[in-house]
């Protein structure tokens, strides 16, 4: 495995990283601005001292050109005192002239020159520029006979407009007041000032063999500033010219010289910077080291807190950050050790639970091995707690269960399943074993099993299933009683029906003529009773008809008795064939017959009755071995008219009826009271 990162050595690379990158950048961009800033200074301090010495060349050149300006007409003239002469010999120490228009010297006054009169001189610069520009002139500078470095400044003599040659003061550089302030001219290590004409030759210079070079390979007479290389070295160069002459002041410094400031500043920065670094290094390595001696206290309190010990004693850091660790690892020791007391008194509820109940209980290992076996099991299979964890713990169960339990254990759910043990002395007990995987972070880490001893329970079950089988008996035995019972029942019903038929027809034979099937007498009156209250109660009509067969005893007489009841038989028929559901009729004496008409008065009664008569007069009885006609006489009275009682109007029926025989018979009278007479 990979070293993890120490922390604190992290921290310290980090820092002293840190330093180095930010120093650097620090110290660069410090340098680098320091150089640029270095750079400036000195490009406006060769500007400011070039400046001050061209007004101070200029002003010192524009002195002798006023004063030779002043005298030069005392010169032409040859007026010019001794003693003003002396002063300005003291200027112009190598000497003054006047110069003809030709250009031939014609008066001269030096102290060194004395070959100077009547020498050509107009070829010369100065002389063509004065005439030219009839302007002061300042010369470049030449070498003299006495080899010395001279220049000359002229003046031109103007008389009635025309040019009359020139008046020349000519000085040795060396000792002139410019020389000196050039040479005072020093600045920094390296520092000069040159002072050059036109043509680049030095006039004044410190160090003009070194300069004179510059010269050779740059074209210095174009004022401004610029850096150049000469041998490998940078230099910065300021050049500016002289109003009134052709002349150039150059100031020239080496730029190392000026950068050596930088320099010098990142040195010491740097001197400060290690010592500053180191120290803070020192502190910080320090700093960490306690801090880390802090951890590994934190660590060693971590670790004891783990391995149950709380007691440690702690000593109080100074560090706050440190002290809230601790503080907060304390309250989780205490936490850690309140929640394991409260598992602790858990699992002593939970191991009696497994000793003192009443089913086998044993768990089994990932790798389907015994781990815990309680009491009860023990004393289900009468082996020993060591005896039974020696087994696999298939062999347990009965051979014929511990295929189908070795896959339950495999499958890795939840089973609830019958099954046999084995226990020492080779008896099977019968048990509901139930298993269930134990499930840690979502995988199998055991399997908890329950056995309950089924024993009695089965012993239970069969005493249940024969008491069962007995009531089954029972039940079908009853089955058989039940069904006898039913048809009893049924048979008896039978017989109440019958009685009951036999009893309505006994009631039926009371109130029937058993010859024609008609009411008899006793029914009728019964009726013709009824009929009469209704007829009073609806104040309605009821009417009766009695009738007769006319010589009946004759015709019994001569086709014999039997015959005579068939004609009563076939006489019932047309009656009833001829009367309505609500009209009775009834065999009222032995060939008499009475009809109740309901409703019906005395009018339509007679209607009916002589439909009836005429149809039996019509009915031929031949079929029953009578030839002749059979006839019928009718007698009616009617309520309310003829009577309000059924004696009454039975009565006046009959009355009726005598009349119907005694008028020929085969007829129909309805009753009239003595006085009355009435047809139809
Ligand atoms: P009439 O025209 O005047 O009525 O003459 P009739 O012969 O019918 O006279 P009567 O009423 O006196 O005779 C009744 C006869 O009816 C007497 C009897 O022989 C006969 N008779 C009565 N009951 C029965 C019966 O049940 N069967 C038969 N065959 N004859 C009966
Ligand atoms: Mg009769
Ligand atoms: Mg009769």
């Amino acid at each position: 495995m990979r070293r993890r990162l120490s922390l604190i050595s992290t921290i310290i690379i980090s820092i002293i990283l840190g330093f180095i990158i930010l120093g650097s950048v620090t110290g660069y961009v410090i340098f680098f601005r320091s150089n640029k800033h270095s750079l400036l200074q000195a490009y406006e301090y060769l500007d400011s001292i070039t400046r001050l010495i061209s007004q101070d060349v200029s002003s010192l050149l524009e002195e002798k050109i006023r004063l030779l300006t002043l005298t030069r007409e005392e010169f032409f003239d040859g007026s010019i005192s001794e003693n003003l002469l002396e002063n300005l010999s003291n200027l112009f120490d190598r000497g003054i002239m006047y110069i003809d228009e030709n250009g031939i010297v014609k008066k001269a006054y030096s102290r060194y020159e004395f070959e100077l009169m009547g020498k050509d001189v107009s070829n010369r610069e100065y002389f063509i520029q004065t005439r030219k520009t009839l302007k002061p002139y300042v010369s470049e500078v030449f070498k003299a006979i006495t080899g010395r470095d001279v220049m000359v400044i002229t003046v031109p003599v103007i008389k009635n407009n025309s040019f009359k040659g020139l008046i020349a003061g000519c000085t040795d550089l060396r000792n002139q007041k410019i020389g000196y302030l050039i040479s005072s001219s020093r600045f920094y290590k390296t520092g000069r000032i040159t002072v050059i004409d036109y043509k680049g030759t030095v006039l004044f210079s410190e160090d003009p063999t070194e300069i004179g070079k510059i010269f050779t390979q740059f074209p210095l007479y174009r004022a401004g500033h610029r850096e150049i290389k000469i041998n490998g070295k940078d230099y910065i160069v300021e050049v500016k010219s002289i109003p009134d002459t052709r002349w150039m002041i150059v100031a020239s410094i080496e730029k190392e010289d000026i950068l050596n400031y930088s320099y010098q500043n990142l040195r010491f920065g740097v001197m400060l910077f290690i010592p500053i670094f180191i120290a803070i290094l020192i502190l910080l390595i320090l700093l960490l080291r306690k801090l880390l001696s802090y951890l590994k206290i934190l660590r060693d309190i971590s670790i004891e807190y783990a391995k149950g010990n709380y007691s440690k004693d702690i000593h109080t850091p100074p560090f706050r950050e440190i002290n809230d660790i601790i503080d907060a690892l304390q309250v989780m020791g205490r936490e850690i050790r309140e929640r394991e007391e409260k598992i602790k008194e858990e699992q002593s509820y939970l191991s009696t639970l497994l000793l003192e109940m009443g089913e086998g209980v044993f768990i089994l290992n990932q790798d389907k091995k015994f781990e815990f076996v309680n009491e009860r099991l023990t004393e289900m299979l009468g082996y020993t707690k060591d005896e039974i964890t020696r087994f696999n713990p298939i062999e347990i169960f009965a051979p014929g269960y511990r295929e189908r339990i070795s896959k339950i254990y495999s499958e890795g759910e939840r089973h609830r399943e019958r099954a046999e043990l084995v226990s020492k002395d080779g008896r099977s007990i019968p048990v509901l074993c139930s298993v269930s995987p134990i499930n840690l972070n979502s995988s199998i880490t055991g399997y908890l099993s329950v056995v309950t001893d089924l024993t009695e329970i089965e012993e239970r079950e069969k005493e249940l299933q024969s008491a069962l089988e007995e009531i089954k008996a029972l039940n079908e035995e009853l089955t058989t009683r039940s069904q006898q019972l039913e048809i009893a029942l049924a048979r008896l019903d039978m017989k109440l029906f019958e009685v009951e038929r036999a009893k309505e027809n006994a009631e039926k034979l009371a109130i029937i003529d058993p010859l024609t099937g008609l009411f008899n007498r006793r029914y009728l009156e019964e009726k013709f009773s009824n009929e009469l209250i209704k007829a009073k109660a609806y104040n309605s009509y009821v009417s009766v008809v009695m009738a007769d067969i006319d010589h009946f005893k004759r015709i019994n007489d001569t086709y014999g008795h039997k015959v005579g009841d068939e004609v009563l038989k076939n006489l019932a028929l047309i009656f009833r064939a001829n009367i309505r559901e609500d009209d009775t009729v009834a065999r009222y004496g032995g060939e008499e017959f009475v009809i109740i008409l309901h409703n019906v008065d005395k009018y339509d009664a007679y209607e009916i009755a002589e439909r009836i008569r005429g149809e039996i007069e019509e009915t031929s009885f031949e079929e029953i071995g009578i030839p002749e006609k059979v006839t019928v006489s009718f007698g009616i009275s009617s309520f309310p008219e003829d009577g309000e009682e059924l004696t009454d109007l039975l009565i006046k029926a009959d009355q009726a009826l005598y009349q119907a025989k005694s008028l020929g018979r085969n007829r129909v009278e309805v009753y009239t009271k003595p006085s009355e007479s009435i047809h139809f």
